[in-house]
C-alpha cells in the first residue's frame, strides 16, 4: 500500500503491518529483514517511513495511573489526545504538549519531543520514569536514566532505531484548572521580540508568531503568547477576557498573498498586550488553526524547516536567515519561535537557544534556498529537528548532532542485526 507523512513528502510502497501482543510483534520483528516502527503518521518526516513498517495504534492501552502521585503506565500506541481527554478533567496535564494532539507516547519517546515549555520542563525524557523495549531478537529490555541507562539515551530521540517501544510510565503535571492564562504582546521586530522571551521566563510557556516576510525595520516582527496554568482566583477574576477561540483576523484564504495575511495578522491585535482566561487546548494548538485557516487551499506539498540556534548565536544567525528567507521567492507561512532549555539527551533537538519552525510549499526553487539555509544553520552551530526533516545530509547530521558517533555505537550495540532501519536512518548514515 501507499505510505506517507502528513504532507505527502515522500510517500513509498509499504507493507504495514500492526499487532495488539507482544507475541503479534515479535513474530513481525523476526520474519522482516528490516522495518520501522510508526506512531500516528502525523508527521513530516521520513523517519517512520521504510518498506516494513510496524504501527503501533493497535497496542494503546492505558495501564495504570496513581491519583496521588500523577505517574501513569500505558502501551506506547496511546496518544496525547486521549490521555489529555482523561486526566486533564482529574486535574493532570501532560508535562510536554507539542503543537499536534494526535502523537502517541511511543513516537514522544523517540522523537524526546518538546514543548512551549522546554525552558521550564525540559523535553518529555525529563519526565519519562522507564519504558520497555522491544528489541531486535524479539527479547523485552526494561530501561530507565539508573538501569540500563544506554538503552534508555539511546532509546529516547533514537528515532525507533533501538527497538520498538512498548509501554512507558511517565511523571503527569499537576494543575489547578483546565484553563490558561495568557499574555499576548505585540513585538515590533526580533530585538524587541528576543526582549519579550527574555523578561518572560517566569511564564510556563512562551511561543511566537514572526512575521517571516517583514522586512527592514520590521523584520522579525511578530506576537508573543506567554502563558501559565490558570489557578481557581483567575477564573473569578472578571476584569480577565473569558474567550473560547483565540483572536483570529477575518481573512478569505486564498484572496490574499501571504504577505498581506501577515499583515493584517499582525495588525490585528490593536493593543501592544492583551490579557486573557483560555481552555488549554486553546493555547496549545492555536498556531495550528491559524495557520490551518490561511492553508485551508493549499494542495500543494509542503515542508516544515525547524532549526535551533545556541543562545549567544541566535539572534545573529535569526537575523540573518530571515534576511535570506526575505530576498528569496519564497511564500512561508505559519512560522513560531520558542525558547529552549539545556537539554540532555544524545539525539534530542533542543538546545540552550532559540528555535524557528517555517512552513514552506513545496517548489523547484525551495530546496536550492533550503540547502543555503543548512550551510547557515552549520556557520551557527544551529541543528535541524531530525521529527521534521525528510532531507537532512549526512554532512549536515554528523556536524550537527555532536553525539551521533556514540549514538550509532549504541544503536549497533541494541540492533546488531541492523533491523530497524528508515529512510531517514540510511539518508544521514545510521
Ligand atoms: C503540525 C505539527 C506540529 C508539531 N509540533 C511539534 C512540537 O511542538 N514539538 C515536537 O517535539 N514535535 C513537534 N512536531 C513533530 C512531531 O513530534 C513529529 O512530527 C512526530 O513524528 C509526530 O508523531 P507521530 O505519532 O505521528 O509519530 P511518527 O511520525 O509515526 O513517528 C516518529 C518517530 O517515532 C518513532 N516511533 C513511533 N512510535 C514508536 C514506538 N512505539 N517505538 C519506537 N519508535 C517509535 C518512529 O519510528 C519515528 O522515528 C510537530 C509535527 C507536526 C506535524
Amino acid at each position: 500500500m501507499r505510505v506517507s507523512n502528513l504532507e505527502k513528502h515522500p510517500e513509498i510502497n509499504a507493507n504495514l503491518f500492526d499487532f495488539s501482543s507482544e507475541n503479534e510483534l515479535r513474530t513481525i520483528i523476526q520474519n522482516a529483514e528490516e522495518l520501522i516502527p510508526r506512531g500516528s503518521g502525523c508527521f513530516f518526516e521520513d523517519n517512520a517511513l521504510n518498506f516494513n513498517v510496524i504501527s503501533t495504534l493497535r497496542f494503546n492501552k492505558i495501564l495504570a495511573f496513581n491519583e496521588e502521585s500523577g505517574i501513569i503506565t500505558c502501551e506506547s500506541g496511546v496518544k496525547f489526545s486521549e490521555i489529555l481527554n482523561i486526566f486533564v478533567a482529574k486535574g493532570w496535564m501532560l508535562p510536554v504538549i507539542p503543537e499536534v494532539r494526535s502523537i502517541t507516547v511511543g513516537e514522544a519517546i523517540a522523537a524526546d519531543i518538546y514543548g512551549r515549555n522546554h525552558y521550564k520542563k525540559g523535553s518529555f525524557s525529563n519526565h519519562l520514569i522507564s519504558c520497555d523495549v522491544m528489541l531486535g531478537d524479539g527479547s523485552i529490555v526494561t530501561c530507565s536514566k539508573e538501569s540500563k541507562p544506554e538503552l534508555f539515551w539511546a532509546t529516547c530521540g533514537g528515532m525507533g532505531l533501538t527497538g520498538v517501544i512498548l509501554r512507558a510510565k511517565f511523571q503527569l503535571l499537576k494543575v489547578e484548572t483546565p484553563y490558561i492564562y495568557q499574555e499576548s504582546i505585540k513585538a515590533r521586530n526580533l530585538e524587541d521580540l528576543f526582549d519579550i522571551f527574555e523578561y518572560s521566563k517566569d511564564f510556563d510557556y512562551s511561543v511566537a508568531w514572526i512575521d517571516c516576510l517583514s522586512k527592514g525595520k520590521n523584520l522579525g516582527r511578530g506576537i508573543v503568547g506567554r502563558v501559565r496554568h490558570a489557578t481557581k482566583d483567575d477564573l473569578k477574576n472578571s476584569s480577565l477576557n473569558h474567550k473560547k477561540q483565540y483572536d483570529l483576523p477575518f481573512i478569505f484564504p486564498g484572496l490574499l498573498s501571504q504577505k498581506t495575511y501577515n499583515s493584517l495578522y499582525f495588525h490585528s491585535q490593536l493593543k501592544k498586550k492583551k490579557k486573557f482566561i483560555i481552555p488549554y487546548n486553546t493555547f496549545f494548538y492555536t498556531f495550528d488553526k491559524v495557520d490551518n485557516i490561511n492553508k485551508a487551499d493549499r494542495k500543494d506539498e509542503c515542508i516544515q524547516y525547524q532549526i535551533a540556534f545556541p543562545k549567544e548565536l541566535g539572534y545573529a544567525g535569526l537575523k540573518e536567515l530571515l534576511d535570506i528567507v526575505n530576498s528569496s521567492n519564497q511564500q512561508p507561512f505559519g512560522s513560531t519561535l520558542i525558547f529552549f532549555g539545556k537539554q540532555d539527551g544524545l539525539l534530542s533537538f533542543p538546545m540552550e537557544g532559540y528555535s524557528l519552525s517555517i512552513n514552506f510549499p513545496v517548489n523547484s526553487d525551495l530546496f536550492f534556498l533550503l540547502h543555503e539555509l543548512d550551510k547557515l544553520v552549520l556557520r551557527y552551530e544551529g541543528r535541524l529537528n531530525l521529527a521534521k526533516d525528510a532531507r537532512m545530509t549526512r554532512e549536515v547530521f554528523e556536524k550537527s548532532y555532536p553525539n551521533s558517533e556514540i549514538f550509532k555505537t549504541l544503536k549497533h550495540k541494541f540492533d546488531s542485526n541492523n533491523k530497524f532501519q528508515s529512510l531517514q536512518s540510511k539518508r544521514i548514515g545510521i
